[in-house]
């Protein structure tokens, strides 16, 4: 069963309906990959095997019976642990959370059952999604798993090692800033955010609220087009979930197969602190789609340059109001040491967020407090609208816009851990996306010379899923990055 690890997911539909291996087979190849390599790469939280494989009996029973919930009933899907699926743990690799257990299933997750899908294990992450690398994490650091003594990037960690190493065909993460697309990149697989709206956030931990999106992960941009269909929708538990139709996103990429797009490059995506290599296979891509007939067309998207602080100002406005409600005394943590109320509260919220998330929720409440709410606040979410406009401008000449993921290949563990800055500027090609609330999407597209994957990304206009999708797949239809798997 081992060589199915790696398979791409249409593979894996073909094989359970081909009757090569039943759910309950493939499940287990993963559960055995993870037991035999997760002590290194420490990509899962927690996982309940029993509880997984009840799933994927039921499916195959299902089968049998020719009562198929999607073709994607019977294939494993990894959780991000921020997640609520009833009955599992829900920490947000945070030890205010280390004890939830999830009451309810989040809709996504609803919707995930509803398809039948397996839902393998609570993957680690960045306390709260808050970070680039998993070092955040309250519990442990994730590997890469192209070369173990760097991170993975994050904050969606544990959903983009998970993959990329075999544990586990599809998963799910978040993405606020680039917490799918950055690890994505980084790790060497196919990570989608979609438009802000696309995916409903109830039963999803809040972070950023204006700019959450969850989105899914895979070895190839049909994994993820298949697992998008299958979240997607209105819910009238989440009042921001966007109230239109839903196109099927495989036949719709498909039927664009031959188009030939207009790609916006942005000038100012390919400065100072860009990696040569990394600019070297953007730079080739590019070349490969003019030869395919696509027009490249240089823009200028000038307010690239206000992205990251502005993103600090309404993130973690939105973060300090969010994380309110982990008090002490709803949720899990509370300090032992508490003996009034105020203690209760100080005491568990300094003893339970760790650095990272203190430092946000202080940088947060000072951009909302009175006196300087406009100065920082107000202003951050005028320069937010002008970075949108940015965007629609460009978009009025051209169909979708071609970028690198990250400016620099995985890092070493430790080197930006103890300057925020560095951190921050992982996401620099990121952060606007969610500012403007459009698509993005990472798929690979080279390697350094040391064999750490390099991650284009694919920028497209509201609820253009499909376009940036299909012009991924004529990508990856032509190169074999995408099938290159770790030595681990
Ligand atoms: N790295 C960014 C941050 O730390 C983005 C995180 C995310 O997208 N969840 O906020």
């Amino acid at each position: 069963m081992n060589d199915l690890i790696f398979k791409p997911v249409e593979e894996l539909i073909k094989g359970l309906q081909d009757k090569q291996f039943s759910s309950v087979e493939l499940t287990k190849a993963y559960i055995q990959r993870t037991h035999a390599i997760d002590d290194q790469l420490k990509a899962f939280l927690s996982f309940d095997e029993d509880k997984t494989l009840k799933e994927a009996q039921a499916s195959d029973e299902r089968r049998a019976k020719n009562q198929c919930l999607s073709d994607l009933d019977g294939i494993p899907v990894g959780l991000k642990d921020i997640f609520s699926e009833k009955g599992q743990p829900l920490t947000c690799a945070s030890r205010i959370l280390e004890k939830f257990v999830s009451p309810y299933d989040a809709t996504l997750v609803k919707k995930l059952r509803q398809s039948g899908l397996v839902m393998w294990g609570r993957l680690n992450m960045d306390e709260f999604a808050m970070g680039s690398s998993s070092e955040n994490s309250a519990f442990q650091v994730t590997s890469n798993p192209w070369n173990l003594e760097r991170i993975p990037g994050g904050s969606s960690s544990g959903s983009a090692a998970a993959v990329a190493a075999g544990e586990v065909p599809l998963s799910l993460g978040t993405d606020t800033g680039g917490s799918i697309r950055q690890p994505a990149a980084l790790c060497g697989i196919v990570g989608l955010k979609p438009t802000y709206g696309r995916v409903s956030r109830y039963g999803i931990v809040a972070y950023a609220s204006s700019l959450d999106q969850a989105g899914p992960f895979a070895r190839t941009t049909k994994g993820v087009a298949r697992l998008l269909q299958v979240i997607c929708g209105s819910d009238a538990k989440d009042a921001t979930s966007a109230r239109r139709p839903v196109p099927q996103f495989l036949k719709e990429m498909c039927s664009f197969q031959d188009k030939k797009w207009t790609l916006g490059v942005p000038e100012e995506y390919f400065g100072e602190g860009l990696d040569p290599e990394i600019r070297a296979s953007i730079e080739s891509a590019i070349d490969f789609y003019r030869k395919c007939g696509y027009i490249i067309k240089p823009i200028h998207l000038k307010t690239i340059e206000y992205a990251i602080p502005v993103y600090y100002i309404v993130a973690t406005a939105e973060a300090s109001s969010n994380l309110a409600r982990y008090d002490g005394i709803r949720y899990t943590y509370r300090s032992p040491r508490a003996k009034t109320v105020d203690e209760v509260f100080d005491l568990s919220r300094s003893e339970g967020f760790g650095d990272e998330v203190k430092r946000r929720i202080l940088l947060g409440t000072y951009v909302l407090s009175s006196g300087y709410y406009d100065a920082f606040y107000g202003k951050a979410q005028k320069v937010r609208r002008l970075i949108h406009n940015d965007f629609m401008e460009a978009f009025k000449t051209v169909d979708a816009v071609l970028t690198p993921t990250s400016p620099v290949p995985a890092f070493k563990k430790g080197e930006r851990t103890s300057d925020p800055l560095a951190m921050y500027l992982s996401d620099i090609y990121t952060i606007s996306v969610n500012l403007a609330g459009l698509p993005g999407l990472s798929i690979p597209c080279g390697f350094t010379q040391s064999q750490l994957p390099i991650g284009m990304q694919l920028i497209g206009r509201p609820f253009e899923e499909s376009t940036i999708l299909s012009i991924a797949h004529e990508f990856e239809r032509q190169h074999s990055f995408h099938t290159q798997t770790p030595q681990l």
